[in-house]
């Protein structure tokens, strides 16, 4: 119940990682009250493992949380796919696309836009700019600094297309103030052990963000030892096949048993030169090339495992790198 007595329809941000699902099913025992929905938002580019996880969990809570699928849309009404939006800015298809968190070698030069008028439109952006090249081959001059384009795929690709389904399934009619009922609280599957800076208020008044499993005090080690207990399961972590976030320990699995995956990752090169960022662009930290970085364990290298190195390191992640 809100505070001028209105009642709360309570939705779960489903990601089909170890948390989220561990939320849906401890929900779904009764160990917590059950929310009305869960919604999944795709980007088109998970991997078959998570598609998997999320037909065998649909069909689990099935009759008791329904679970919808949604996509973000493009302007002709079709379904959004991170990769080919991305392919599709490079190749001068579209006009632009929501930036994942890639690397970037910092150049002196932006990258051309293949499209004539984005590209005029770009220099004019840049106040008629001398440094946007329109050859680079012959002009790359590197800065020596790398930095991580700013993340807004999160936005486009996730939490928009929440919000919007959320609107619809709560009946929430398009010019109601956003401060007016009806209300949603949105249950998001971010463990005890996250960094708490990443448990962030909605950006929208009538949507309040919980974070169940913190109130109940289990990391995500609990949620795997939960979900292995009661279910005999062992959840993938969920993220697009290619996303900058991976650890190296990630990257490695998906190299040694994802080979089709892996394909579609190091074709990172498509995307080596983004039109209007001023640099190389990379989904590995390193700024090498995907096929080209050093993944071995330190075992492999025949060394002593280093409780600091890359391997022991949790990325702060979690299962959520997307979240509302
Ligand atoms: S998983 Fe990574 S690439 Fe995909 S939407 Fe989230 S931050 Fe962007």
């Amino acid at each position: 119940m809100n505070a001028d007595g209105a009642a709360r329809h309570v939705i779960l941000s489903l990601r089909a990682g170890v948390q989220s699902t561990a939320l849906a099913l401890i929900a779904a025992r009764g160990d917590l009250p059950l929310p009305e929905a869960a919604i999944f938002t795709d980007t088109g580019w998970e991997s078959a493992v998570t598609y998997a996880h999320l037909e065998w969990l649909a069909a689990e809570l099935d009759g008791v949380l329904p679970v919808h699928l949604v996509r973000k849309q493009r302007r002709d009404g079709g379904a959004a796919h991170i990769r080919d939006d991305a392919l599709g800015v490079v190749a001068g298809r579209l006009p632009r696309m929501a930036t994942p968190p890639v690397f970037v070698k910092g150049s002196r030069e932006y990258n051309p836009c293949p499209n004539p008028a984005q590209q005029a439109k770009f220099v004019r952006h840049v106040g008629g700019a001398s440094n946007f090249v329109v050859m680079p081959l012959f002009a790359r001059t590197f800065t020596g600094k790398t930095s991580q384009l700013k993340r807004q795929c999160t936005g486009e690709y996730k939490i928009e297309p929440i919000i919007r389904k959320t609107r619809e399934l709560v009946g929430r009619r398009r010019g109601i103030r956003r401060t007016q009922p009806p209300y949603v609280e949105m249950w998001i599957g971010i463990s005890a052990d996250e960094k708490p800076t990443r448990c962030k208020p909605s950006r929208e008044p009538w949507i309040t963000n919980c974070w169940p499993l913190r109130e109940l005090g289990m990391t995500r080690r609990d949620c795997e030892q939960w979900l292995l207990e009661h279910h005999g399961l062992r959840v993938p972590k969920s993220s697009c096949i290619a996303c900058p976030y991976h650890d190296d320990r990630l990257w490695r699995e998906i190299k040694l048993h994802r080979p089709d995956e892996w394909e579609e990752a190091v074709a990172d090169r498509a995307i080596r030169r983004l039109p209007m960022v001023q640099g190389e662009c990379y989904v590995h930290r390193s700024c090498v090339p995907l096929d080209e970085v050093d993944l071995r364990t330190p075992e492999d290298r025949g060394q002593l495992t280093l409780p600091l190195g890359d391997e022991g390191r949790d990325n702060g992640d979690g299962e959520d790198l997307c979240q509302l």
